[in-house]
């Protein structure tokens, strides 16, 4: 059973003031997300948890994170803008880009993040950019299938990221010889991951991985980043992670490979998103249609411009009818948008209660690769963000764009829009 936070009664009142489509995000689950997983590390006197903005690229759900003692974990130029804005600055920031343009290195370097190389390529472009620091991370990919046991999670030899370890040995030499001090080391080799296995897997094989590149080039290592890709449940009959679990995994394996070898300073570093902001953030849309044909149809107001993940990967996001919450689940329903595409579909085939024009539905799950991958296809306009503050009043973090917004990219000199 998966439970909305805001009740059909609260969800009322908020639309009074703020019209539907909204995505809503939770103070209160945040605090609790980043607390637990701190929890989980606090073994790694060195922990740090650098947000994967992406994710959720708002300053205000930044500004609580950092409040509670997270970094930002950054990819482009605007991603880094936005960091400065939410008030981090320095180490605070992860730079972890691929393909960069120079122009991003030369900020990333005078907001004095950390940069991790997703290349060999790329220390040409940094020291040219804004030099060589003293402290870098390299992105390693270990080609092959990353399995754990005998599931195969993800391909690294189909992913675009990272270097191969000889490249890896080659990076760690040139960078010293260049002036690196010390160094990181990162990795992500599988998004999403339901396993208390995923993270403390990956950091047996980086843990090896640091205590042979240390004995090969004499680096100091100074962090592994685990990176992403601790997942959520999105479907009911899904098992949550177990973060407590999962640190305890890592801590394992710390003490088995990094504290012989006298590595027993590196500090751990993740750059979580789904796992962080993803349950604490919901889209609620009103229904506004319902149409009899082939299939029953429910249109609501929200479209995959607000949430693109169903219609891009077929992902399942769970749906509660407000109000509902305890009615059977006794009709069969197509919950779609109303782009000019088939795949605008929030839930296909789903078993709901009984759904009328004018309730309100909430779409799980939201907080995290949620709004941000939102577009604008068939003029649609991407909507506001809301935050329900801890003391149960609800702030609006970022309002819904208008056509204002839509037109603000032509030469008005040429057109009138009205
Ligand atoms: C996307 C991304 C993350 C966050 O991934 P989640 O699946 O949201 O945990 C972290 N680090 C990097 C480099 C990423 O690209």
């Amino acid at each position: 059973m998966k439970t909305p936070f805001v009740t059909l009664q609260k969800a009322r009142e908020i639309v009074r003031e703020n019209p539907t489509p909204f995505h809503i995000y939770d103070e209160a689950g945040i605090r609790r997300t980043a607390r637990a997983l701190r929890a989980a590390f606090s073994w790694n006197p060195g922990f740090k948890e650098y947000f994967a903005v992406k994710a959720t690229p708002n300053p205000f759900i930044l500004r609580i994170l950092r409040e509670e003692g997270c970094g930002v974990d950054c990819a482009s130029e605007t991603e880094l803008m936005l960091a400065k804005a939410a008030g981090f600055a320095g180490h605070e920031i992860m730079f972890s880009s691929n393909e960069t343009p120079d122009a991003e290195f030369a900020r990333a370097g005078a907001q004095g993040a950390i940069i991790n190389l997703d290349d060999y390529t790329l220390i040409e472009s940094m020291e040219r950019m804004c030099g060589v620091p003293e402290l870098v991370c390299c992105r390693f990919n270990p080609g092959g299938n990353f399995a754990i046991g005998n599931d195969i999670m993800d391909m690294p030899k189909d992913a675009k990221y990272g270097m191969t370890r000889e490249q890896l040995t080659q990076a760690y030499r040139v960078l010293m010889q260049k002036g690196t001090k010390r160094f990181g080391l990162h990795a992500f080799l599988a998004s999403n991951t339901l396993t208390n296995e995923y993270y403390p897997t990956l950091a047996r094989i980086l843990f090896k991985e640091a205590v042979q590149l240390h004995r090969e080039t004499g680096a100091k290592i100074a962090f592994i980043n685990l990176s992403g890709g601790v997942g959520i449940p999105y479907r009911p009959e899904d098992t949550a992670n177990d973060i407590a679990v999962i640190g305890e995994g890592v801590r394992r394996a710390y003490e088995e490979v990094l504290v012989p070898a006298g590595m027993g300073d590196v500090a751990i570093f993740t750059e979580l998103g789904r796992f962080m902001l993803g349950p604490n953030g919901a889209l609620i849309t009103t229904a506004i249609h319902e149409k009899h044909t082939y299939k029953e149809y429910i249109g609501v107001d929200a479209c995959a411009c607000n949430l693109m993940r169903p219609a891009m990967y077929g992902a399942y996001h769970h749906v509660t009818v407000l109000g509902k919450e305890n009615a059977p689940a006794d009709h069969v329903y197509n919950v779609v948008g109303g782009l000019c595409e088939n795949n605008d579909k929030f839930a296909i085939d789903r078993r709901l209660p009984e759904i009328n024009r004018g309730d309100l539905l909430y779409i799980h799950d939201t907080g995290a690769h949620g709004f941000s991958m939102g577009y604008n296809y068939n003029g649609k306009l991407r909507s506001a963000e809301l935050l329900l503050r801890e003391d149960g009043s609800v702030q609006r973090i970022r309002r819904a764009e208008t056509p204002k917004d839509y037109f603000a990219t032509f030469d008005f000199t040429d057109f009138r829009f009205e």
